[in-house]
């Protein structure tokens, strides 16, 4: 018996209705070039674009950018992340490998790390997933506070309120 049986019909749309429970996708069509006031500040010279912020799983999509000599603070995960670099490159204090634009990186559980971006590079854009929590830790590895999808969401409320797009404009994100 064959695995997969010959298709006869391979431009035939699928029939049936999608699971009545499923949820909606999202589409965002111009993801890097879209509004400035889309963009969330999270710390100097770093934001962040939300993609989607999956709270019944726990994870979350977003654009990271970091602009000149910024750096994403020294931090604990204790599940996976996967990286794609768009723009720019950066490299983790802890490592001697540098991610550059068009290149992919993961990140076991367990990784500590501080994401800098060399002097020399105006912008760097990448596209990350996120699981379950970020712990911002001391050198020593004492946590000093913690990201997760609820405080991501959060800092997106917080912002799209102030720059005008009001507190709902993060829900078509929200999954
Ligand atoms: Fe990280």
């Amino acid at each position: 018996m064959p695995l997969q049986a010959i298709d006869e019909d391979p431009r035939t749309p699928y029939q049936l209705p999608f699971p009545p429970d499923a949820q909606d996708e999202i589409v965002v069509p111009k993801a890097i070039a879209d509004d400035e006031r889309i963009w969330v500040p999270q710390a100097e010279n770093v934001s962040f674009r939300p993609l989607c912020l999956n709270r019944s799983q726990g994870y979350w999509m977003n654009l990271l950018r970091v602009r000149k000599s910024g750096v994403l603070s020294r931090h604990r995960h204790p599940q996976p992340v996967h990286g794609f670099v768009l723009k720019g490159r950066w490299h983790y204090l802890e490592h001697d490998w540098v991610a550059e634009e068009g290149g992919y990186v993961y990140e076991p559980p367990g990784e500590t790390h501080t994401l800098v971006v060399p002097d020399d590079v105006d912008e760097m854009i990448t596209y990350f997933q996120v699981n379950g929590v970020m712990l911002y830790v001391d050198p020593m590895g004492n946590t000093l506070g913690y990201e997760d999808v609820f405080t991501k969401i959060d800092l997106c409320r917080a912002h799209y309120t102030k720059v005008g797009l009001g507190e709902d404009y993060v829900d078509q994100f929200i999954r």
